[in-house]
């Protein structure tokens, strides 16, 4: 329907052509051809203008919307359908409310109204914000007709083309009408009926002033219904509503229409066109089950400062999303509900630390690479300004192998190995993968690219962890049922972003318990049954939480912050999205598969010096095994020596600082003498998830050493279901010796 006006165009041109060419045998001057053919055009441009074809008033065709077995999700609020719920006649409440909301002149103008345009144009020009937008009531109507495309300068002139149109086929009074049947009342509401069934439960005529002035507010910003009530004193002023008007409090309708995962049904709303059904992608069960898992949650969210959550779960084979939460609470208004947080850009923090690992192990790093957790500065792209990162508990831990390093998240190795393999490098891998509003450049965001300061969105996270977890080959991700399967096929032959020994490495990594423990202990949030790799984030000043992950059937993404930015209390990665993605974790996998990745045949297991890295040489204290490529160079150990550490360079200060190194590698032999029990740590507190099936609230009872676990004096095995109350842990080692810690389980 677009297309109608250019063609038009086109034919009338050619008809004032031809007619021009038919003029002659009177031969005037040049100059009166000229004026005669020119008034010819304007009067021809004039009628085209008013009298050319009208694109068609879009039905009202709001589908069903179901999940991926038919269970419905959406139902537009009439069953029955289509102009039945329009009104010929505006009511006389409505008709001045809206005129005082949206178009104060229009009555007068001839659908374009000059004065608001150049007031437009004036904030414009003033870089301000537009208060009124300069569109009339009639372009307004002429914008829903054309079906809201892009906002070019081109479709404006159109929607201005249309106004007039429409200005000349209809009285003001069936345009008013026009627009209050087709706009939109948020809470996915269209049209004035059923706005008015919606919020005040009575027909449009029966609406009072004080109703009908609140219901005039919602069109502009259809988003946030409830924070209407601003813009209504302003239109009660506007329209000179007596004091009673003025003084009535405006009582809401409690039935909320029946709706699961209203921000996907938006969002499929409006990316998908349909007369009657759509079937998502969306497993109602899973997301009804998210929902409970938001609630159970919210008490703890509410003690860190987060109003707002938003879990995005994708199946890793077809690119479906399976769950799709945006705010977790659509019709919060207070905090902005109705916002997406799936969709929404923020900053992830460490969130994106694994593809800086990953483009470092395309580039020949591997996960035994040792990287120095030390002080270092870094050039900027500034001159004379460096840049110092620091870790989250701002300690330097020295030689970090690669895994270790990843796993426990640390700042300084990931940006100087940002500083080896390059930003700009960094930048093609992250657009690869799909975080397309990373579009500035290397120089902007600097070294701190890889501690999160581009802005993602959620979605465009889980789709880049799905990456991983499909052996580097990126998807598409798709809200329905069955409709993109080829293209996902297609991408899947296409292009492997990066290869699947990096993306088994990555994987491996992130659900290696044992390599974060010594910054994130164990048996939390992030320890499951069966694999799974995640990885947490959390921004500049404690604004957003994230943690995202993936087994070998789904990615999971969670987000915890709030959409004004205000920060969060005492919340860490671990503490604020963490046990909700534990808890989405478990209700969305539920193949609990051995592997996530499979490993690549050339890979084997070969052991490490757990300080330096490489192979080890007799003098060796503590010794790891890591996956290294069969044919890789073997190259020994040049640090340990009997009685003492060669240390390289770059670690001499780091070392020199400290009286007894405790690298991550000789933490074991250090307290060889006593046992030690590292799991759970003395005086810790543990919570009772209700949402949780109860064989998964195991605690793991861990020492430094084999040993024999009591609870309060009975026996147990290493795995012990948590019960309430205070208790003592002991262990107890072969040799007899012992150790106690005190835990509280509520
Ligand atoms: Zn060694």
């Amino acid at each position: 329907m677009i297309h109608v006006i250019p063609s038009v165009a086109r034919d009338l041109g050619e008809r004032v052509a031809r007619r021009t060419r038919l003029v002659p045998p009177l031969r005037p001057g040049p100059s009166l051809t000229l004026g005669m053919t020119a008034v010819a055009a304007l009067v021809a441009l004039a009628l085209w203008l008013r009298l050319g074809p009208l694109p068609p008033v879009p039905r009202d065709t709001s589908p069903i919307i179901t999940d991926r077995r038919g269970v419905v999700l959406y139902e537009p609020l009439a069953a029955n359908g289509t102009r039945s719920e329009w009104i010929a006649e505006v009511p006389e409440n409505v008709a001045r409310a809206t005129i005082a909301a949206e178009d104060r002149r229009f009555e007068r103008h001839f659908g374009l109204d000059p004065i608001a345009i150049g007031r437009a144009v004036m904030h414009d020009v003033r870089r301000l914000r537009a208060v009124e937008g300069g569109s009339t009531i009639t372009q307004q109507v002429a914008k829903m007709m054309l079906a809201n495309q892009p906002r070019t300068f081109a479709q404006k002139l159109r929607e201005a083309v249309v106004a007039l149109r429409l200005e000349h086929r209809y009285s003001k009074r069936e345009i008013l009408a026009l627009y209050v049947n087709l706009a939109p009342y948020g809470e996915q509401t269209t049209g004035i009926v059923r706005a008015s069934r919606r919020y005040f439960g009575c027909a449009p005529e029966e609406l009072t002033v004080a109703q009908a002035a609140w219901l005039a507010a919602l069109p502009q910003r259809p988003s946030t219904p409830r924070r209407a009530l601003a813009r209504q004193r302003v239109i009660l002023a506007r329209m000179n509503a007596p004091a009673e008007a003025r003084a009535e409090r405006l009582s809401f309708s409690r039935k909320a229409p029946p709706l699961l995962a209203p921000h996907f049904v938006q969002r499929v709303l409006a990316e998908h066109h349909a007369e009657s059904r759509i079937v998502t992608s969306l497993d109602a069960d899973l997301q009804r089950e998210i929902q409970g898992i938001i609630a159970a949650h919210r008490a703890n969210l509410l003690a860190h400062g987060a109003h707002s959550v938003a879990v995005a779960v994708l199946d890793n084979r077809s690119g479906q999303w399976l769950a799709y939460e945006g705010s977790g609470d659509y019709f919060g208004d207070e905090f902005g509900g109705a916002i997406d947080g799936v969709t929404t850009l923020r900053q992830p923090g460490s969130a994106l630390k694994p593809f800086t690992y990953a483009l470092a192990f395309e580039q020949g790093f591997t996960p035994a690479t040792v990287l120095a957790d030390v002080p270092q500065h870094f050039p900027t792209a500034e001159e004379g300004v460096v840049y110092t990162p620091r870790n989250y508990d701002g300690t330097y831990r020295g030689p970090l192998r690669a895994r270790l390093a990843l796993a426990g998240s640390e700042n300084v190795p990931a940006v100087a190995l940002l500083s080896k393999v390059g930003a700009p490098a960094l930048l093609r891998l992250l657009r690869g993968a799909g975080f397309r509003d990373v579009d500035r450049t290397a120089d902007y965001y600097g070294l701190g690219l890889t501690l999160g300061d581009a802005e993602v969105t959620l979605e465009q996270l889980v789709r880049a962890y799905a990456m991983f977890a499909r052996g580097g080959v990126p998807v598409a991700s798709s809200a329905l049922r069955v409709a993109n399967n080829g293209l996902s096929q297609l991408t899947s032959r296409d292009s492997q972003l990066v290869s699947r020994r990096t993306a088994f490495w990555i994987t491996d990594i992130l659900s290696d318990p044992s390599a974060r423990e010594y910054i994130f202990g164990s048996g939390g949030s992030l320890d499951f049954p069966f694999p799974v790799a995640v990885k947490t984030g959390t921004s500049q000043a404690y604004r957003d939480n994230w943690t995202v992950g993936y087994t070998r059937a789904v990615t999971v993404g969670v987000w915890v912050g709030n959409f004004d930015r205000g920060e969060l209390r005492h919340s860490s990665g671990v503490t604020g999205a963490g046990p909700i993605f534990h808890a989405v974790m478990l209700a969305a996998d539920r193949t609990h598969a051995a592997t996530i990745v499979d490993r690549p045949p050339d890979l084997e297991q070969q052991p490490v010096c757990a300080l330096s890295g490489a192979r080890p040489s007799m003098s060796c204290p503590t010794i790891e095994s890591e996956w290294l490529p069969r044919d890789a160079p073997v190259e020994f150990c040049a640090w340990h020596h009997d009685g003492y550490v060669a240390w390289p360079s770059e670690y001499h200060e780091w070392a020199g600082a400290r009286e007894r190194p405790t690298a991550i590698g000789q933490r074991r032999t250090a307290n060889r003498a006593r046992l030690h029990i590292t799991n759970p740590a003395n005086e810790a507190t543990y919570l009772i998830d209700p949402t949780l099936r109860h064989q998964y609230q195991a605690l793991h009872l861990r020492a430094n050493a084999e040993a024999k676990w009591m609870i309060d004096g009975q026996p147990v095995a290493r795995e012990w279901p948590l019960a309430p109350g205070k208790h003592l842990v002991t262990a107890v080692d072969s040799r007899g010796r012992r150790d106690e810690v005190r835990i509280t389980v509520r």
